[in-house]
């Protein structure tokens, strides 16, 4: 039987399968693979005399550390308006690290409440160019949330963003905790801080949601010649620079360059450059 792992506790996978969600052991085999199955990982169930026993793991597309869940396809980066501001640097790091792990962000910006019009459509453009899908949500008042609901559908996900953004109140509202009467999974979702486990996946209207926030620590090598590739909104002008090869800093007749303010943004363009620095700056190090 096929199905994924939505949790893991002392030694036993929960599989959600057809037929329900079942406690399984995992072969022995892959102990001696060093193996470990992940949440998130799609598995093949057998039954065995010693009962229900995970026997394959499917290769994974994506592998995420920080929360250790395999399979994520897509997260909410989640930013609040205000309060606190948006530190445009880190939004952008969120973004990068999460193309650098092949899974794509969804732009979600909280507390519109806080916010201005010409606030929201300055974030439209500082995205220009780069087709993320951007939603401004209240989610304390649960506004805006239809769209979000909607696009959790046939993917894994999970919430990032900074300290103090929401993500916790999001998670709440979409798992719509506070409409159920058993308050099961309330406890769950508002244990305290600093408890340390395993991560679950929870379903929400037949999807699935990593219940804890993801990486807020973005340590990630990059050759700094890969970064370009990273930004969607380069890949139209591909091949259109004088040089092949071209890094898009301080080469000559640069196409991107020259559609910096125009279906490019300066903001993104600076911080590209910025990283790509950076990134050079590191491999010398290595060397
Ligand atoms: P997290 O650290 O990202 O999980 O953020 P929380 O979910 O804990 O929210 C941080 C604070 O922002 C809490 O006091 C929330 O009540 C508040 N908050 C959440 N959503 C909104 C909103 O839409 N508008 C406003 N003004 N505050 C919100």
């Amino acid at each position: 039987m096929e199905g994924i792992i939505i949790k893991g506790i002392g030694g036993f996978y929960y599989v959600r399968t057809d037929a329900g969600v079942l406690e399984c052991k995992a072969r022995g085999i892959f102990r001696k693979n060093k193996e470990t199955p992940m949440v998130g990982d799609y598995v093949t169930v057998v039954a065995t005399p010693e009962g229900n026993t995970v026997d394959k793991i499917h290769q994974r597309k994506t592998e995420l550390v920080r929360p250790f869940v395999a399979n994520v396809s897509q997260a909410y980066v989640v930013f609040a308006m205000h309060n606190p501001d948006i530190n445009h640097d880190l939004l952008h790091k969120f973004v990068l690290s999460l193309e650098a792990s092949g899974i794509t962000p969804v732009l979600v910006f909280n507390k519109t409440d806080l916010a201005t019009e010409e606030e929201r459509e300055a974030l439209v453009e500082e995205f220009v160019g780069t087709s993320y899908r951007i939603y401004f949500i209240e989610a304390k008042e649960k506004k805006g949330l239809e769209p979000l609901l909607e696009q959790l559908s046939g993917e894994i996900t999970v919430l990032c963003g900074p300290s103090g953004a929401g993500k916790s109140t999001l998670l709440n509202k979409l798992s719509g905790v506070e409409q159920m009467e058993t308050g099961a999974i309330s406890v769950k979702l508002n244990r305290g801080k600093h408890t340390t486990r395993h991560s679950e996946l929870i379903e929400v209207h037949g999807a699935l949601l990593v219940d804890t926030p993801g990486f807020s620590n973005m340590d990630f090598s990059l050759d700094p010649l890969e970064l370009k590739n990273l930004f969607p909104e380069f890949a139209p002008y591909a091949g259109e620079c004088r040089f092949l090869g071209c890094n898009h800093d301080k080469e000559p007749d640069c196409r991107i360059k020259s559609e910096v303010g125009k279906s490019i943004s300066p903001m993104r363009y600076e911080f590209y450059v910025k990283t790509y620095h950076e990134l050079l700056e590191e491999k010398k190090r290595k060397w």
